[in-house]
């Protein structure tokens, strides 16, 4: 049997051009696409201003990706609700929808499971099992929005793995979630994280994108870098660095310079001294997160008085800092722990 087309990850103009060959009006590609992107369709049966024929024809030549939840948590503090989905082959991912005053943020993943390998980081343990496809990045968002009712403003491609390892399928991604003829977000109003792959950063400032670029860089030294991130070994941070300027250049978009603190790692002052100088001619701000412990590893988080004295340090070398606020913190767990404790009861039981 061939395996049938995912219809979510094409753009207008490749629907057109296939439906055209099959003798099909190429008005429809734009109908069927606004049934998928805009109204969230999860299946041809919903495509009510099609004839039952084109339904049919639709459902034995394409498959329309849906996601199924395995699991919701919903926080009674802040709104915040992580879902766990199901994919068509049975792998789960994990997704964050997050209500802020200036509208809602869903947090994708990019990939089932990582091979970043970041030390602190609850995503990586098991390795990447596979990339996911442009439809099923649309889908943890299509889904939320559909889920809550409320409009998803802001995504940021900050859940479980790295999305410049999966090139292509998130450039599809962005180019469909800002289609103005789909769900319409703002190129702004999408951030995507990196660990530092600087072939990877290079070619997304020449894709003529206006997206916000985070970088996690979580050091100041290569040296202390690689005890995190085994990524510092390939890609050497004045490089990373020089990558964030020509992004910048490119794109006019200031960035994100994500910081998790350590104790004992990469929190001290002289750190914080450094970190002020290395990104003193960048464009951007620091955003410090205090680190999530994960049970794998024993990694502490910093004391609050050492996150204020490091965020103090940088603002007095005129380093715009934010400290990320906790989202959800009743609910438990971040940072791919509620996949990772799924998969480790399903191993159990
Ligand atoms: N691979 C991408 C995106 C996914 S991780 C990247 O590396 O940027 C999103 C952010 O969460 C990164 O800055 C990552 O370093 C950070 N992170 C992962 N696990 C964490 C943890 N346990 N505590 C704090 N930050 C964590």
């Amino acid at each position: 049997m061939t395996e049938k087309t995912d219809i979510k990850s094409l753009t207008v103009e490749e629907l057109e051009l296939r439906l055209k060959e099959q003798g099909i009006q190429g008005f429809r590609a734009r109908q069927i696409f606004q049934w998928i992107h805009e109204k969230l369709a999860d299946s041809f049966e919903e495509m009510t201003n099609l004839s039952k024929d084109l339904r049919r024809q639709l459902e034995e030549e394409y498959e329309l990706v849906a996601l199924s939840a395995a699991d919701v948590k919903v926080s009674a503090a802040d709104g915040t609700r992580k879902y766990l989905f199901r994919l068509g082959d049975g792998h789960v991912i994990e997704s964050v929808l997050m209500k802020y005053k200036h509208g809602n943020s869903v947090c994708i993943s990019s990939q089932v499971g990582c091979r970043m390998g970041c030390r602190f980081c609850a995503s990586t343990l098991g390795g990447l099992e596979r990339n996911l496809k442009p439809s099923e990045m649309l889908s943890q968002v299509y889904r939320i929005q559909k889920d809550t009712g409320e409009r998803v403003s802001h995504v940021v491609v900050m859940g479980t793995g790295e999305p410049l390892d999966n090139y292509d399928s998130l450039v599809r991604f962005i180019r469909l979630v800002t289609d103005e003829r789909g769900l319409n977000l703002s190129q702004r109003n999408i951030t995507v994280s990196t660990c530092g792959i600087v072939p990877g950063i290079e070619r997304l400032a020449e894709e003529g994108l206006s997206v916000t670029l985070a970088l996690s860089l979580h050091a100041p030294s290569d040296q202390v870098r690689k005890t995190l991130m085994p990524v510092a070994c390939k890609y050497a941070l004045k490089d990373v660095l020089s990558a964030c300027r020509l992004y910048f250049k490119r794109t006019g978009r200031r960035l994100t310079f994500e910081y998790s603190l350590v104790k004992g790692v990469n929190d001290n002052l002289e750190e914080a001294r450094a970190l002020a100088d290395l990104i003193r001619d960048q464009q951007g701000h620091v955003n410090l997160i205090p680190v999530n412990p994960i049970k794998e590893r024993d990694y502490v988080q910093s004391d609050s008085r050492s996150i204020a004295a490091f965020k103090e340090c940088l603002e007095r070398k005129g380093i715009n800092v934010t400290v990320r606020r906790e989202m959800g913190r009743d609910i438990g767990g971040a940072c791919g722990q509620l996949r990772k404790s799924y998969m480790d009861r399903k191993q159990e039981g």
